[in-house]
């Protein structure tokens, strides 16, 4: 009798829950089970489309945000079906994007033909054991001491949390100190201060917050190196701009070769009314073969000098969230700075921040109500605070690229080990594979690296 095969997915957050779908639809044509495993309440949700007393919105329209690549407009319509008013260019909340994640999952299910057996397991994950034989199966083992016997299991844990920042230490367990940008806030009133560490879009929801009663908004600081902070979006077109980028492609042996020909394209697609954005589109969809062909001294180069700017062009605020920042700015609640934090130490029911204006040597220091970390992902696999993905590090079943962007991983997904061979067991997928892909980490890139790994497993699972 045909046991089937089993394949254990390890957090049911976007990735799990769009790759579980995908091997639900196009399963693998012997008997299977699919397990997804999420230690939170729901699947679907993840960090990103949790449950909030704030409606955070996406930073993608509606139009542009299935989860199935071959049905571009499948959010929109479901959106539609929920609320009335709605068209492709629309920011919705992103807990809308969770529940459309959960029927997508269930109607996979519903659609499943009958020899794919699917359940969902609450319970966090703590060790895999990996055999060193390929057809040895990984054991799964949960906190509460129960453990799964899996012929694959493919790693879906989302992001790592932020850093530990070292001047942060001092206040770590203060109440004023937020490590978690998305937890609730404390009340404050427009008396009180606060200080935003990072200038990225999680700054943009942590200001967006604590500014959504207009009479109570609070004193905001902002500190990040270089105090750029995120574009707007456009009702650009995000496909206005063909061709098959080998002038892009040909200049990749320098980041400052590619950046000068970005430029020449922005220009010109300006020049002809168009907009720049287009170009980052376009360069976005063609940045995991740029990636590839840079040599790794042009990499670090990018991450020292081009990152930042890259940055708070590709990851644009949503035009609402935009006029809200300048609001704020031009009212004086809320000040944008580049510098850097010398340290943080509790007074009283207070933190003293001291910090250095970018160029300046004078310190400043400043008493505030609210600290709040928002710097970010750290993808440095050695200081992970993410138990599991520790231990599978300690053990050398994953392993970290050279510039600690996140995990190595094969062409196929599988997790590349300490000893520099690929899985036959574990796979990854996630943020962390912009170590060898560069972008990584919103939905559309994601959507297609589940869409790959499904198939490749089925492949793998009807051929075992
Ligand atoms: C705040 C935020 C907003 C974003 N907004 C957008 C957007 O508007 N548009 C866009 O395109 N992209 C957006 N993104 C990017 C992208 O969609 C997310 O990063 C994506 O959701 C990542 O999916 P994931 O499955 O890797 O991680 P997550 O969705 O976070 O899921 C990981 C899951 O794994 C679970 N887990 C972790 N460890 C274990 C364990 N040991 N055992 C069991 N379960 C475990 C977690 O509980 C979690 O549910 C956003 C990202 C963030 C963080």
């Amino acid at each position: 009798m045909d046991m089937g095969k089993r394949i254990v997915i390890v957090g049911g957050g976007f990735c799990g829950t769009v790759l579980a779908a995908n091997l639900l639809r196009h399963p693998p044509s012997r008997v299977c089970e699919i397990v997804l495993v999420e230690r939170g309440t729901e699947v679907g949700r993840g960090v990103a489309y949790a449950l909030h007393d704030w409606p955070y919105p996406l930073n993608v329209p509606a139009g542009r945000l299935s989860a199935d690549s071959r049905d571009p407009l499948q959010f929109l319509r479901y959106a539609q079906r929920t609320l009335t008013d709605v068209d492709g260019e629309d920011f919705l909340p992103r807990q809308m994007y969770g529940d459309y994640l959960q029927e997508f999952l269930a109607q996979a299910k519903r659609e499943a033909p009958e020899h794919v057996r699917f359940s969902r397991v609450y319970g966090e994950v703590t060790s895999i054991a990996v055999g060193a034989a390929a057809d040895e199966s990984p054991t799964v083992g949960f906190a509460n001491g129960d453990s799964m016997d899996a012929d694959w299991v493919v790693l879906a844990v989302g992001n790592p949390p932020p850093p530990m920042l070292p001047w942060a230490a001092p206040v770590q367990e203060h109440p004023a100190y937020r490590d978690n940008p998305w937890a609730p806030h404390p009340t404050l009133s427009r008396d009180h201060a606060v200080l935003i560490v990072g200038n990225g879009l999680t700054m943009a929801d942590v200001v967006s917050s604590f500014a959504r009663d207009a009479g109570r908004t609070p004193r905001m600081m902002t500190v990040s190196r270089r105090g750029l902070i995120p574009l707007p979006q456009s009702t650009f077109h995000a496909a206005a701009l063909r061709g098959d980028g080998s002038g892009l492609l040909d200049s990749a042996g320098s980041i400052r070769a590619v950046l000068s020909v970005s430029r020449i394209m922005a220009r010109n697609i300006e020049h002809m009314g168009g907009d720049w954005r287009e170009v980052v589109t376009f360069i976005r969809n063609l940045a995991p073969s740029i990636w590839a062909r840079l040599p790794d001294v042009e990499r670090r180069r990018f991450l020292r000098h081009l990152q930042c700017h890259w940055d708070v062009h590709r990851h644009r605020l949503p035009p609402p969230v935009a006029a809200r920042l300048d609001r704020l700015r031009r009212s004086g609640r809320l000040e944008i700075n580049a510098g850097r934090i010398d340290s943080l130490s509790p007074e009283g029911e207070q933190v003293r921040v001291t910090w250095r204006r970018r160029g300046e040597t004078a310190l400043e220091s400043v008493l505030v109500d609210a600290v709040v970390n928002a710097t970010g992902p750290d993808y440095v696999l050695a200081r992970s605070r993410n138990p599991l993905l520790r231990a599978l590090h300690r053990a050398g079943h994953v392993s970290e690229d050279g510039l600690n962007l996140g995990l190595r991983t094969s062409a196929q997904g599988a997790c590349i080990g300490a000893d520099g061979r690929a899985s036959a067991q574990l796979f990854y997928l996630g943020p962390m594979l912009r170590a060898s892909h560069w972008e990584a980490t919103a939905a559309a890139e994601l959507r297609h690296h589940a869409e790959q790994l499904a198939r490749h497993l089925a492949t793998l699972a009807a051929s075992s």
